[in-house]
């Protein structure tokens, strides 16, 4: 099993290949066919290889890209069922700041103006709430639903100890280090990110994020455990 990050604009995607099986995760942060198919040829993936097509979470930074891959490969797309409307019907949801590092990048935002302005659709084949089992596609692993981030964020859980985990953990650019999500759809939805992240450092020693990355499991128990101690701190 192997993972490829690549990274087009502000995101990653990847190719997750298990012996004779690539799918996709993500389509990075620009869209384009030349853009795909560039990273396909550093890879050597033929795009018709490619099986399935996973969007970790519904923000357009993730699947920008999308309904080109899926024209140019031919294959199905899946997210979870709260990412469908956003996928669907080309929304692109306001986060809200959860820390101050999340306060910074969204004042940054606004000087430099929204990072991108135009919100592509596309339709997804295959929708799933609790947990989906990629072996049916030939790779050892599942998908999680790991909320805090957003209310569709998912996880691709590797048998090899891998994660994919969007946007649930992140290094933004010019960020220190790894962080948790520093935006959230809800407003004090701490307590089911920290769960989704101890769910993730449950199954992985390698995580692979949308943004930055990868990580190993010991710097991300390490910004979940300050994570923690700042919330306490805030509480007391
Ligand atoms: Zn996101």
């Amino acid at each position: 099993m192997e993972v490829i990050q690549y990274t087009i604009g502000m995101s990653n995607g990847f190719f997750i290949r298990d012996g004779k099986t690539v799918i996709a995760v993500d389509s990075g942060g620009e869209p384009g066919e030349k853009v795909f198919l560039d990273e396909c040829a550093r890879s050597l993936i033929d795009p018709q290889e490619i099986k399935l097509l996973v969007v970790t979470h519904g923000h357009v930074d993730h699947f920008i890209n999308m309904n080109c891959m899926k024209s140019l490969t031919g294959a199905p797309l899946l997210c979870h069922k709260n990412a469908v409307p956003f996928l669907r019907d080309g929304l692109s949801p306001i986060g809200k700041a959860r820390s101050e590092l999340g306060r910074e990048i969204m004042r940054r935002q606004e000087i430099d103006g929204p990072p991108i302005s135009v919100v592509p659709r596309v339709a997804p084949d295959i929708e799933f709430e609790g947990t989906y089992d990629l072996k049916q596609w030939g790779v050892n692993g599942e998908i999680i639903q790991t909320p805090g981030h957003s209310k569709c964020s998912t996880a691709i859980i590797l048998d090899s100890g891998e994660a994919i985990v969007g946007d649930t953990i992140v290094q933004p650019t010019g960020a220190a280090g790894v962080s948790l999500a520093f935006l959230s759809d809800e407003e004090n939805n701490d307590t089911s990110l920290f769960e989704s992240v101890e769910t993730i450092l449950a199954c992985a020693h390698t995580i692979y994020s949308g943004h930055g990355g990868p990580f190993s499991r010991e710097d991300v128990q390490r910004a979940l455990y300050e994570e923690k101690s700042l919330r306490s701190i805030g509480q007391q």
